[in-house]
């Protein structure tokens, strides 16, 4: 029987760091700090391949550049590969594999991301038990011996989450992710536990890669007291083609002229205003209040269910296919990777 193998790519995060002995901050350290302190690795049955990037860094500093990186790894190494870990830093992370997910169109194969709070070679670490399990389930196969988990997702704390329905929730616990929306992908106890109801299908087309990234979209986080001039800078900037308006509860907003008419302008001027929920669960409805109908009166779309990370990965992705307006819209109300 051939042995599964797997492709480690190691970015940076928390897990590689180490305190500087000068100032006592955590900075990105070389691979062999986690190979070393991570035997386990050597245990598996499959065959693990590295890929190091250069510079590590913190994931703070993640550039859409880094996603075009990874996913024509991913692309190029395809086929040597059953599955593809990502190490990489927790602050970003549902960013990227929101990204990933949309630049990886017919996925077969598992990406799973994973880090951890604490660096690897720390005594409490949970950085072994992240990346031990996350090679795991890059490798684990189907009784047909298709891949379990054919999507990009993250693993964390116990759970496999859908990469695109993650958010980070936690800037302490060891639990430190969520997808507020969906149950977990699997959970991982003495055994790990697939929910094979919400996994993806295997795909019957080939993978393709989607490089082109339009990074024109900004956020506006509606909040009491908020400016015109604030909202008009957002809303109507020159370098703007989408907004993401993270709104209140099922997706209101303020219902007062020069908002509205803010709202409005930028509508009129081609922009695609999306309306995402500032809650951490739950959905947009806009025609539950007033307050909400006005937005898609103004030519708001609902953002229904989405991360506000989800979505602007979403419309990177949309805007850098080159679709018009309509087609862009049409795309935002489907569900393309399961998010
Ligand atoms: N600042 C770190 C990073 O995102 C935090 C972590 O890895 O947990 O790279």
């Amino acid at each position: 029987m051939n042995r599964s193998s797997i492709l480690l790519i190691y970015t940076g995060g928390t897990i590689g760091m180490k305190a500087d002995g000068v100032d006592g901050v955590l900075r990105p350290f070389d691979f062999s700090q986690i190979l070393s302190e991570v035997p386990e690795l050597g245990k598996f049955a499959c065959k693990i391949d590295y890929e190091v990037f250069s510079p590590l860094i913190d994931s703070s500093d993640v550039e859409p550049g880094m996603w075009q990186r990874l996913a024509s790894i991913i692309f190029e190494r395809y086929d040597e590969y059953d599955g593809f870990v990502i190490l990489h830093g927790t602050d970003t992370m549902a960013y990227s594999a929101s990204a990933l997910s949309f630049m990886l169109e017919n996925l077969s194969k598992p990406v799973i991301f994973t880090g951890s709070q604490l660096p690897v070679g720390a005594p409490r670490t949970d950085g072994k038990e992240n990346l031990v399990s996350a090679v795991e389930i890059a490798s684990a196969k189907s009784p047909e011996g298709k891949a379990m988990v054919p999507e990009v997702a993250i693993y964390f704390g116990s759970k496999l989450l859908r990469g695109n329905r993650s958010t980070k929730v936690n800037s302490e616990s060891f639990e430190a992710f969520d997808s507020p929306n969906m149950e977990p992908l699997a959970q991982a106890g003495i055994n790990i536990r697939y929910n094979d109801k919400l996994l993806l299908p295997v795909p019957d087309a080939p993978l393709r890669l989607h490089k082109e990234l339009d990074t024109r979209v900004s956020i506006l986080k509606i909040h009491p007291g908020i400016t015109p001039g604030v909202v008009r800078n957002i809303l109507l900037g020159e370098d703007t083609r989408a907004v993401i308006i993270e709104t209140y509860g099922a997706g209101n907003a303020p219902s007062n002229p020069w908002f509205l008419d803010l709202v409005r302008q930028a509508s009129a001027q081609g922009k695609i205003l999306v309306n995402v929920t500032q809650c951490f669960a739950g959905t947009v409805d806009m025609s539950i209040y007033a307050n909400g109908k006005c937005m898609e009166q103004c030519g708001v779309i609902s953002g229904r269910d989405s991360t506000t990370e989800c979505m602007l990965a979403k419309l990177f992705y949309l805007l850098g296919a080159g679709l018009d307006n309509e087609s862009i819209k049409k795309k935002l109300s489907e569900s393309l990777r399961g998010e």
